[in-house]
């Protein structure tokens, strides 16, 4: 598909022209033009997104579902209709296995709480050593209510999976197996389908966190065949407070609801409720409306973009920005140099503390991440308190990059005179 994609003329490709889309990359930041490399924390929204927001907001603004008048029926249909943009997007059978949540986090949340409730004493989680916090904690507490055990698959030292010991730790006991696809803190790709393909064979259940795959790759839910996939608007060019659990129909359908409250039930009573059909029985109460309808924008641009050339383009800034960091900054060390990697560039500089780095590329217009990146054990693996962070998206340019260097090089010149 990705080779086919480069030749249909209708997708877009000319990422300089496109960067013109985003109001927030036109500004000046301490009198400099921003460079904007913190899209793996959120990312920039277009102008069409910020258009139907304020299109949401202006003239529809009303509650969806329940209404039999004019402005909640444009509501609703702009509301379900961004529900089958994302269920085109990621390739679902139905709209009944895409279901609207908070963000990825609590789309893990839903599934610890819900699924998670047929674990046992016993029974066994595994996630891997490179794995943002919102896929960690949730699994501890049900490990915690239920008695089962979370297995840790290693990273090796590039930041890699090491797939043999995923595949060695699976077994009889393994119920969820929850790993990244992207990591967010490394940039590491991890080999999901086979991952998945593993874990089947040995009778778990899989959970995808997509939060840093679905803005650089495509993905096809039924081609991973993962039982649920999860990812966030905020990070893919939409709106913050929008998110989505992709999971196969059987097993939503046979998961407890998550939250009781409006919309989520077809009868109650003080004896008894019944619950809605899928994807309602798991989105109680009024959503983020406007969010969503911006996130239904935000998926009619991906789907725009040709994703072959857009991860050339990603990664041709990766392998600049990591070998100059490398070759220019004095005392700098890359953490995370898998063969396979989106585009996250973590680094380290020796005798710098990465919010300094932070704080000067910043006085110099340069927007990067600095911190634990919400993955405290990765950082443990690599014998660090925190990284800095540059990440791509498909806006950013080579400008961008020299940039980032430029200020890095100021940084030293700073602090080692
Ligand atoms: N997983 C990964 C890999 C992430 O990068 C993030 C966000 N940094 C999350 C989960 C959590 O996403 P959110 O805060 O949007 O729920």
């Amino acid at each position: 598909m990705a080779t086919a994609e480069r030749h249909v003329p209708h997708l877009k490709r000319d990422f300089a022209a496109l960067r013109k889309d985003f109001p927030a990359l036109q500004q000046l930041v301490h009198g400099r033009p921003l460079a904007y490399l913190d899209n793996a924390a959120s990312s920039q929204t277009p102008l069409s997104v910020q258009d139907a927001v304020a299109e949401q907001q202006r003239l529809n603004h009303s509650n969806v579902h329940r209404g039999v008048h004019q402005l909640s029926e444009r509501s609703t249909a702009a509301y379900e209709g961004a529900r089958e943009k994302v269920r085109r997007f990621i390739n679902a059978p139905s709209l009944a296995e895409v279901v609207f949540t908070r963000g990825t986090t609590e789309s893990i949340n839903l599934v610890a709480a819900s699924f998670g409730q047929r674990l046992e004493a016993g029974d066994e989680v595994l996630i891997t050593g490179l794995e943002h916090h919102s896929n960690i904690v949730p699994w501890q507490l049900l490990c915690e209510r239920t008695g089962a055990r979370l297995v840790v698959a290693p990273i090796r030292d590039d930041g890699s999976l090491d797939v043999a010991a995923f595949g060695r730790m699976l077994g009889a006991r393994t119920k969820i197996a929850a790993f990244a696809h992207v990591s967010n803190a490394l940039g590491t790709v991890n080999p999901v389908a086979s991952l998945i393909a593993k874990a089947h064979a040995a009778g778990a259940v899989v959970l995808v966190d997509g939060a840093q795959a679905v803005p650089h790759l495509r993905v096809d839910v039924q081609a991973l065949d993962c039982d649920f996939y999860a990812f966030s608007g905020h990070k893919m060019f939409g709106p913050t407070g929008t998110g989505v659990l992709y999971g196969k129909r059987a097993l939503l359908e046979a998961m407890p609801p998550y939250q009781g409250g409006g919309d989520m039930i077809l009868t109650v009573s003080f004896e008894r409720s019944t619950y809605n059909a899928l994807p309602y029985k798991f989105e109680a109460g009024t959503p983020n409306i406007t969010g969503f309808v911006g996130l239904g924008a935000a998926v009619d641009y991906l789907s725009g973009l040709d994703f072959s050339a857009l991860a050339a383009h990603e990664h041709s800034m990766l392998e600049e920005a990591s070998r100059r960091v490398l070759a220019e900054v004095p005392g700098a060390r890359l953490i995370g140099t898998a063969p396979a990697k989106a585009g996250v560039l973590s680094f380290v500089v020796d005798g710098i503390h990465a919010h300094d780095l932070g704080t000067i590329v910043d006085s110099e217009g340069v927007a990067i991440r600095t911190g634990h990146h919400c993955a405290m054990p990765v950082m443990e693996r690599f014998g660090v308190a925190a990284t800095a962070r540059a990440s791509f998206a498909f806006y950013n340019n080579h400008e961008d990059v020299d940039r980032l260097i430029a200020g890095l090089k100021k940084a030293v010149e700073i602090f080692r005179g």
